[in-house]
């Protein structure tokens, strides 16, 4: 028998990664991790508001999953929700199995409620530190169940000689040079893209080298111009765009423009509190027309004690670089926050190339449609990590069905010039502000034109070469370009200025794959 499932490499330390690894590990399976930086460090790291499942007694899964087709804006895989909504209270008992402190009252979980979700459904721990504390409780589990975890970066992803079902990672140790893995199942749960734009919420390690990983190896990736944006992060040159969550709206906080008017009302019915895509896009034209790119959230209208005592990583935060929220307003800024699209994946993880998963923000399963209902992701990636988990211990063949439109890219190639570290920040503006909250044709067509001539120098003469981060960096933001591109319409999180309306021909996906390839509907 092959050496097939029992060694996954699991690439990536998030929620995902650490859940799959752990799940892997007790279902009898030897994962390793290798992770680009400390093994904390991740988009999970930050997540405040929650993480949702239907626990409450006036809820069920069933609820969850109309709130979840509600918000994805017509695009909601129908069964990944299904999956999702029935299978996050199992997964939500496996977190307090390891030890996640969720927060309490007289014994029970308390439920937060958020925008676009009917109930109260979601769990937090350490008030606004719930990210926190699920990474460091499942790192720490890890630790003391002795996965082997080591610090590399995942470059590219290679099947030796084409053989089925095993894929080999080339990752760069800082300072020991290229290594290679053996040939074995990798499960790519490298997070999203949002540090590719100028202006994010996201750690620097979230840079998108799993979906380009994935692409170079032949997978299909779908959705790649649902990016979604959170309206507020504070915005103080050199400080960083620390998320300032919607709750604080939700308290009463309201937005201004530099004149102080509250720009919100009469744009909306619900003003600050609409969904976030219309937020985000109101103060993008309030910094259009605006001395500085920032504009103000007022919460001095609350009570400075309830304040600090409801949010009190936020107030802390702001305090710590010079601004108190109950005295002053707060300068912030619209941010690129979570990746909808990435590597296609069926339910149980498999990516259309045998061997190599995806799970967590680094997949698109379908289950947000166009529009991310919130907090639904980081429940994704234990309710997907679970399932991958079983799949890797009896391997068998699968992968996505591909959507209705698939779109065919030439193999990138290049002249193996030598990175410029400092090319990034030209991709990172490019995308913020061509391929951002508010894209048109020309916008996009001009970004596409400056990734593709940065990944003629870049990408690696050879087609089995090893691309640099600065590759990855073009091919990920060609690809959010490319598919922006082609939805000639506006729909959940994607807004087209030349196309601000949905059309009812773009209702489905749309996938992106090297070469030529025929679609099937979804
Ligand atoms: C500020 C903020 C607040 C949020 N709040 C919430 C919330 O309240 N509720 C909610 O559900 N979601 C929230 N989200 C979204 C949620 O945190 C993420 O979608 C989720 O944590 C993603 O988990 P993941 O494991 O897929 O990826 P991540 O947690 O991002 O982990 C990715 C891992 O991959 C590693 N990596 C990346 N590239 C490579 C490579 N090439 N080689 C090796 N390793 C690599 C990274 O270092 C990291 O360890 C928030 C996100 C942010 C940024």
């Amino acid at each position: 028998m092959p050496d097939r499932g029992t060694r996954p490499l699991v690439v990536g330390s998030g929620i995902a990664g650490l859940y799959v690894a752990l799940r892997c590990r007790e279902l009898g399976l030897r994962p390793t991790i290798v992770t680009k930086a400390r093994l904390e460090e991740s988009n999970t790291r930050y997540a405040q508001g929650g993480i949702a499942a239907a626990i409450g007694p006036d809820d069920s899964p069933a609820r969850h999953f109309a709130d979840t087709v509600r918000a994805g804006a017509g695009l909601v895989d129908r069964e990944a929700a299904r999956v999702l909504t029935r299978e996050a209270p199992a997964r939500i008992a496996d977190l307090v199995r390891y030890g996640v402190p969720f927060d309490t009252v007289e014994g029970q979980i308390t439920l937060g409620r958020e925008a676009a979700h009917s109930r109260s459904r979601l769990l937090h721990a350490g008030g606004d530190a719930t990210g926190h504390s699920i990474e460091e409780t499942l790192k720490q589990r890890l630790l003391d169940e002795g996965v082997e975890a080591r610090e590399r970066t995942a470059l590219r992803a290679l099947r030796p000689g084409g053989r089925d079902g095993l894929v080999a990672v080339l990752s760069v140790a800082s300072g020991t040079g290229v290594e290679v893995e053996p040939a074995r199942p990798v499960v790519l749960a490298t997070g999203g893209i949002g540090s590719l734009y100028l202006q994010s919420s996201n750690p620097s390690v979230a840079t998108g080298e799993g979906i380009a990983i994935a692409f170079r190896a032949g997978a299909l990736v779908s959705d790649m111009e649902f990016v979604q944006f959170h309206p507020t992060a504070f915005y103080r040159e050199g400080a960083p765009r620390f998320l300032i969550t919607e709750a604080m709206r939700g308290e009463g906080a309201v937005l201004r423009n530099e004149d102080g008017v509250r720009f919100m009302v009469g744009q909306h019915p619900d003003a600050e509190l609409a969904p976030r895509d219309v937020v985000a896009r109101a103060i993008w034209r309030e910094v259009q027309r605006s001395t500085h790119p920032w504009v103000y959230l007022d919460a001095t209208g609350l009570p400075r004690d309830r304040l600090f005592a409801r949010f009190p990583s936020v107030s802390n935060f702001l305090l710590a670089h010079g601004v108190d929220p109950s005295r002053e307003m707060i300068p912030v800024t619209p941010v690129a926050h979570y990746m909808i699209g990435g590597v296609s994946t069926d339910l149980e993880g498999r990516s259309s190339v045998q061997g190599l998963f995806a799970v967590g923000e680094a997949a698109a399963t379908g289950v947000h449609g166009a529009n991310r209902l919130g907090s639904n992701s980081l429940v994704e990636g234990l309710v997907f990590g679970e399932r991958a988990a079983r799949r890797l211990r009896s391997p068998a063949a699968g992968g996505p069905v591909p959507p209705a439109r698939v779109l065919a890219i030439p193999p990138p190639q290049g002249l193996g010039g030598r990175e410029q570290r400092s090319e990034v920040s030209g991709i990172r503006t490019s995308l913020w502000e061509e391929v951002g909250i508010v894209r048109s044709a020309t916008t996009l067509r001009s970004a596409l034109a400056r990734f593709e001539e940065i990944g003629r120098r870049t990408e690696p003469a050879r087609s089995d070469g090893l691309p640099g981060p600065v590759a990855n960096a073009a091919l990920t933001a060609s690809l959010v370009a490319r598919a922006a591109l082609e939805r000639t319409e506006s729909r959940g999180v994607h807004y087209r200025s030349d196309y601000p309306r949905p059309r009812p021909v773009w209702r489905r996906h749309l996938g992106l794959k090297l070469g030529r390839t025929p679609g099937r509907g979804r």
